[in-house]
C-alpha cells in the first residue's frame, strides 16, 4: 500500500512535479492550494500555509481521508525581490513567514503522528541561493538558508524516532517563478551554470523521491544541490 504524502504548494510548478511523481509510484498524495483547486488524481486542502488555523485545519483533513502524513515536503514558496536598501520590513518578513516559518508550522504538525509512528520523512525545497547568497534577494536567500537549520536540528531531536529531515537545493528551474526574470538576467544564471542549461521540475523530484524511498533511509540532515553545478556541491 502506498504511503501518504503531503506536498505544500503542490497545486503547481515544481510541487505538482513533485505531487505526481509520488502519485505515479501509488502513493496517497495530498496537495495544498489557495483556491486553484487539486489537479486530477491528486487530493487538494485549501490551505494557506502562513495560517496556523489553515495548516491544522488541512492535516485533519488529509488524516480523515489518506492517514497521518508519513511523507510531509514542504515546498510553498515566494519570492519579493529587491535591493537590501530599499527593501520594506514587510517583503522580509512575508517570505520569511510563507518560506521558512510556515515550514517550521507543518513540520510540526506532522511530527506529532510521525513521532507516535516513529517514522517519517521531511524533505525542505530550499535554493541554490540560500547558500550562495543574491544580490537582491536577502529575504528569499534568508529563508531559504533557514530551512538547513530547521532540517537539521529536527534530524537531531527526531532521528531516534525513524523520522529524517532533508533539504533539496534547487538551482534554476523552469516554471512560473523563473519565467518572472528578466531575458537579460535568465541569460546571465545560465552562463554560470556548468550544464548549461535550467532544471526540468522532474529532475527535482526525483530527488525529493529518493530522499523518501528506503534506499535514502540513512540518509538525514543533508543538503542536495540539483542545480546543474551552479553551487558546486554546496
Ligand atoms: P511557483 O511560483 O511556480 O509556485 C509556488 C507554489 O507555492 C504554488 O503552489 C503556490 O500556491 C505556493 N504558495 C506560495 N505561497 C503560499 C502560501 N502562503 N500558502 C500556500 N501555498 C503557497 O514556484 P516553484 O514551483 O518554482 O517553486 C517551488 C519551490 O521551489 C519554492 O519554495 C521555491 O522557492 C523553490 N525553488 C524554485 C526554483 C525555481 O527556479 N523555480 C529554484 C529553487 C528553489 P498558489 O498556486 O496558491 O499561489
Amino acid at each position: 500500500m502506498g504511503r501518504s504524502v503531503l506536498v505544500t504548494g503542490g497545486n503547481r510548478g515544481i510541487g505538482l512535479a513533485i505531487a505526481r511523481s509520488f502519485a505515479e509510484q501509488g502513493d496517497s498524495v495530498a496537495v495544498t492550494h489557495r483556491g486553484s483547486g487539486a489537479p486530477d488524481g491528486l487530493f487538494g486542502v485549501r490551505c494557506d500555509v502562513t495560517s496556523t488555523e489553515d495548516v491544522d485545519r488541512a492535516f485533519t483533513e488529509i488524516e480523515e481521508h489518506q492517514g497521518p502524513v508519513e511523507v510531509l515536503v514542504s515546498n510553498a514558496g515566494i519570492t519579493r525581490d529587491g535591493l537590501l536598501m530599499r527593501m520594506k520590513e514587510e517583503d522580509f518578513t512575508d517570505v520569511v513567514d510563507a518560506n521558512l516559518t510556515a515550514a517550521y508550522r507543518v513540520s510540526k504538525r506532522a511530527a506529532a503522528k510521525m513521532v507516535r509512528a516513529r517514522s517519517g520523512r521531511i524533505i525542505f525545497v530550499s535554493s541554490v541561493v540560500g547558500l550562495l547568497g543574491s544580490a537582491g534577494q536577502t529575504n528569499y536567500a534568508a529563508s531559504k538558508a533557514g530551512l538547513v537549520g530547521l532540517a537539521r536540528s529536527i534530524a537531531r531531536e527526531l532521528g531516534s524516532r525513524g523520522i529524517t529531515a532533508n533539504v533539496v537545493a534547487p538551482g534554476f528551474v523552469t516554471t512560473d517563478m523563473t519565467a518572472e526574470l528578466p531575458e537579460a538576467r535568465q541569460k546571465e544564471i545560465l552562463g554560470q551554470v556548468p550544464l548549461g542549461r535550467y532544471a526540468d521540475a522532474d529532475e527535482i523530484a526525483g530527488v525529493v523521491r529518493f530522499l523518501a524511498s528506503d534506499a535514502a533511509g540513512y540518509i538525514t540532515g543533508a543538503v542536495v544541490p540539483v542545480d546543474g553545478g551552479l553551487g558546486m556541491g554546496h
